[in-house]
C-alpha cells in the first residue's frame, strides 16, 4: 500500500494551502474534504486586503475592490474614504477553487466527498499513522506519516484524538448572497448595536456591481440569539442602510461558525499539525482568518515536509508552532482585548465609540482594523489623537 508523506484532513484554504507547500517540497501528498466540491458550501465573507492576498499570489480577477469603510450604529454614522482600494472582498468559489488547482499542479492528490471519520495509530506506541476516510471509492485506510488538521471550526483530527476541547468562545455568521441594485459597489458596511446583533455586527459586502453579501454574526457565549432570525428581520424591516438598497434577492445561503477565545496550545503534536481555523488562528478583531489559513497553511506544508525528511520528530515539528507564535500571538492578544470590549457595548456606547472611527486616516482604520498593533504605530496614533476617547482604545490594546 501507497505510504503518504502528509495527508491533509480539510479542503478550505488553510488545507489547500498546506497541501500545495508540501507537494511543491516533493511530498507525496493527500488532502480530503468531506464536501462534493472544494468551495461547495460557502462559510465565509471572503473578506480581506488586496496587498496582502496579493502577497500569496491571489490576483485581482478572484476579488472586488472596496475603497470606503462605513460603520453605523443606532444613532451615529461614519464612512471612511479612501483614494485606492485597500480592502476587497473575494469571491470565495474562484479563490478556493484557484488554491486547489495550485495544489494538483504541484502534484498534491486530491479527493473531495472525502469524509475522514478515525486517526489510525500504531498498536505498539500509538503513533499516528493513517487516517480512516469514506470516499466515492469505498472506506479507505490511508497511511501516512504526518497528519495536517485544516478541518476548521471543528478541529476534528484533534478532537477523535480527545487532545483539543471544543471551542467556548465563538462566533455564528448567518449571511445571503443577493442581487441588489442601487447598491455601491465600493463599500463596504458594518452596522453595529442590538437593532443588528445582540453580540456582534451586521454587514453589506459587495461582491460586484449588482451582488453583495448581506450577513449578521453572534458571539457566543454572550448570546445565544440565531443569526439568520436576525438577518430576516433586518432585511425584511429594511433597516438602515438597506432601505437604500433596491430589490435584495437571496442568491445563496450561507453559514459558518468561527472559533473566538485565541489560538490552541499547543498546535503541533507528534505527527499532527494544526492549522487555521482548527488551531484558532483567525485575527480574533473582525474574525478575518483567510489570509492566515493560507499563510500558515504554506508554512504548515514546509515544516511537516521538512520533518519528514528527519524522521517525523515532533521537535522538526515545533519550528511551526514557534514560527507562527513569534508572528501573530502578541496581534491576536491585543485584538481579543479589543473585541472582548466591543461585544459588550451597549447602544449608547456604541454611538460614542464610533466617534473614534472618525478621527482616523484611512491608513490608521485600515491598521486598526487588521490589528496591527506595533508600538511605533500606536505612539505615532496617540500622538495625532489625544482624545480621551483614543488613549482608553490605546491602553486597551496596550495593556499587558
Ligand atoms: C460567517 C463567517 C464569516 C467570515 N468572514 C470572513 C471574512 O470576511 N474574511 C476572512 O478572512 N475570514 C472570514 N471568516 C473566517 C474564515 O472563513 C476562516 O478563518 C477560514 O475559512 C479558515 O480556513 P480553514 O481552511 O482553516 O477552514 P475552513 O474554511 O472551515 O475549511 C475546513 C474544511 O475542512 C472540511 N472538513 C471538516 N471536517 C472534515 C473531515 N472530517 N474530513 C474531510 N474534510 C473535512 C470542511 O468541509 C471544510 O471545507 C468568516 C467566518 C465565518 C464563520
Amino acid at each position: 500500500m501507497v505510504t503518504y508523506d502528509i495527508a491533509v484532513v480539510g479542503g478550505g484554504p488553510a488545507g489547500l494551502s498546506a497541501a500545495y507547500a508540501a507537494a511543491k517540497a516533493g511530498g507525496k501528498v493527500i488532502l480530503l474534504e468531506k464536501d462534493e466540491s472544494i468551495a461547495h458550501k460557502i462559510r465565509t465573507s471572503g473578506v480581506t486586503w488586496i496587498d496582502e492576498i496579493e502577497k500569496l499570489g491571489i490576483k485581482s480577477e478572484h476579488y472586488n475592490p472596496i475603497k470606503n469603510y462605513s460603520f453605523i450604529s443606532s444613532s451615529n454614522e461614519v464612512t471612511i474614504r479612501g483614494n485606492t482600494p485597500k480592502a476587497c472582498v473575494l469571491n470565495v468559489r474562484s479563490t478556493y477553487q484557484h488554491l486547489a488547482m495550485l495544489a494538483a499542479e504541484a502534484g498534491a492528490e486530491i479527493m473531495v466527498r472525502s469524509r475522514v471519520t478515525n486517526v489510525v495509530t500504531t498498536p505498539e506506541d500509538r503513533r499516528i499513522c493513517g487516517l480512516k476516510a469514506k470516499t466515492p471509492k469505498g472506506e479507505t485506510v490511508i497511511n501516512c506519516k504526518v497528519v495536517i488538521d485544516a478541518s476548521g471550526f471543528s478541529s476534528s483530527i484533534g478532537r477523535s484524538l480527545g487532545i483539543v476541547k471544543e471551542w467556548r468562545r465563538y462566533g455564528i455568521g448567518a449571511e445571503y448572497e443577493c442581487y441588489c441594485e442601487n447598491l455601491d459597489h465600493e463599500t463596504w458596511v458594518l452596522m453595529v448595536g442590538t437593532k443588528y446583533s445582540d453580540a456582534g455586527y451586521a454587514w453589506i459586502f459587495p461582491v460586484s456591481k449588482n451582488k453583495a453579501r448581506i450577513g449578521v454574526g453572534v458571539g457566543r457565549p454572550e448570546s445565544y440569539s440565531d443569526p439568520l432570525q436576525k438577518l430576516n428581520d433586518i432585511i425584511d424591516k429594511k433597516l438602515r442602510p438597506l432601505d437604500e438598497i433596491r430589490k435584495i434577492q437571496p442568491m445563496e445561503l450561507h453559514y459558518g461558525f468561527i472559533p473566538n477565545e485565541g489560538p490552541r496550545t499547543p498546535i503541533v503534536y507528534d505527527r499532527l499539525i494544526l492549522v487555521g481555523d482548527s488551531a484558532g488562528q483567525s485575527n480574533p478583531l473582525v474574525l478575518e482568518g483567510i489570509r492566515y489559513a493560507i499563510e500558515y497553511g504554506r508554512l504548515a506544508g514546509n515544516i511537516a515536509m521538512k520533518c519528514v525528511s528527519r524522521n517525523c520528530s515532533i521537535e522538526g515539528l515545533e519550528e511551526y508552532e514557534k514560527l507562527w507564535r513569534h508572528k501573530s500571538q502578541a496581534r491576536i492578544k491585543s485584538a481579543l482585548r479589543v473585541q472582548k470590549r466591543w461585544i459588550s457595548l451597549s447602544d449608547e456606547e456604541w454611538n460614542r465609540e464610533i466617534d473614534i472611527l472618525r478621527e482616523m486616516s484611512v491608513e490608521e482604520f485600515v491598521d486598526f482594523i487588521k490589528a496591527e498593533f506595533t508600538i511605533g504605530k500606536l505612539l505615532k496614533f496617540g500622538l495625532n489623537h489625544p482624545k480621551l476617547a483614543t488613549r482608553q482604545l490605546l491602553g486597551l490594546v496596550m495593556r499587558s
